[in-house]
């Protein structure tokens, strides 16, 4: 039913070079959106009653500085326009340093394994092990209209309950045919007596810094706290992906949209909308960010033509009876 491809390279296009920068409200009653050329810097507004924001998301980031003041230290989501940028010679006795252990740091060591044939790669995560997601015939039906229906449905401690308990449907796991071709790879590297590849268990990054060399990541030990330096050409953080609330974009419109008692996850109507904490005449429809309430599915393609159809119908009815035009 979900089929993964590499997670290289996860480009963000801009159709046409436009990007929204702001999305505010006007008197309760509409939404201006504004729109701007990223080549000629020229802004346009567009006022609407209904805005979708579907943008995918944030790469996420564990560092305090900033991603772009690093050179040898970047996001999965980089990794082949930035190796690329940094000309690496593919027979080099490079060592590259992943962080995670989750399908972006699998695919990530199997890229790099085979493009770098002399490298070493050191892998660092928190957990024990790379672990298979659970991609299981029963368990998949989640990714089905009535599986967003059952969770959405069921109270709030169940519906934590279905995330906690399916969190590796999507969550942190790695495709079942790749572990063991991975497995295969290492175990002959070490038979061989290479020991191209390091695994760190129970590790997090808590720091970076760049030498004129590569790249140092200060890792602690989350069983004992103990911090060692790991140095290496290339460290590359697949750390996964945030769909933050508050979102920049909807910062104008915080006295609307309601969020949950944490104020991280807005609330969301079974239609994809935000609820309103006070009356108005607009709507902001999200996509992708309802998965505490909506389930798995949200992150994924599987329900994409569904979610789309349910946005889609909401906002032309809205429409047709703003318009006096259904009962
Ligand atoms: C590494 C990776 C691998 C994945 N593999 C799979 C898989 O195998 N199977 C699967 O089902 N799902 C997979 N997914 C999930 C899948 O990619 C998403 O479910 C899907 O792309 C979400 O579609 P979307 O249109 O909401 O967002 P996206 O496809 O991310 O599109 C967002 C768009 O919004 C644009 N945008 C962002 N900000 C702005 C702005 N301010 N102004 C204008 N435009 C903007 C972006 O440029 C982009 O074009 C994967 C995700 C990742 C990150």
């Amino acid at each position: 039913m979900r089929k993964y491809y590499g997670s290289l390279q996860y480009c963000r296009y801009r159709i046409c070079d436009i990007h929204v920068t702001d999305i505010d409200n006007i008197e309760r009653s509409d939404l201006t959106v504004t729109i701007e050329c990223t080549n000629s810097g020229r802004r346009n507004t567009v006022r609407t009653k209904s805005v979708t924001l579907a943008d995918g998301g944030f790469p996420a980031w564990p560092l305090v500085q900033p991603q772009g003041s690093f050179q040898n230290v970047f996001h999965s989501s980089q990794t082949l326009n930035r190796l690329n940028a940094l000309n690496l010679a593919p027979e080099g006795d490079h060592v590259f340093h992943i962080v995670g252990s989750g399908q972006s740091s699998a695919d990530t060591l199997a890229y790099l394994a085979g493009a770098f044939p002399n490298a070493k790669i050191v892998m660092s995560y928190r957990s024990y092990a790379m672990r298979p997601e659970d991609d299981s015939h029963f368990v998949n039906e989640l990714f089905m209209p009535d599986g967003v229906d059952t969770v959405f449905n069921v109270s709030g401690e169940w519906r934590e309950k279905i995330l906690k308990d399916y969190w590796h449907v999507t969550h942190n796991g790695v495709t079942l045919d790749l572990l063991p071709k991975l497995y295969e790879m290492v175990y002959y590297d070490r038979a061989n007596g290479e020991n191209r590849f390091t695994f760190n268990r129970f590790t997090e990054i808590v720091d970076a810094c760049e030498t004129g060399k590569g790249a140092v990541a200060t890792m602690k030990n989350i069983t004992d706290g103990t911090i060692t330096d790991v140095f290496a050409d290339v460290t590359i953080l697949a750390t996964g992906y945030d769909r933050p609330c508050e979102h920049p974009l909807l910062e104008g419109l915080s006295d609307y949209l309601e969020t949950d008692s944490t104020a991280q996850i807005y609330t969301m109507n079974r239609d994809y909308s935000v609820k309103m904490r006070q009356p108005c005449g607009f709507n902001v429809f999200l996509q992708g960010y309802a998965e505490k309430s909506h389930g798995f599915s949200e992150a994924l393609l599987s329900l994409m033509p569904e979610r789309a159809a349910t946005i889609a119908d909401e906002i032309t009815t809205l429409e047709l009876s703003a318009a006096g035009m259904v009962a």
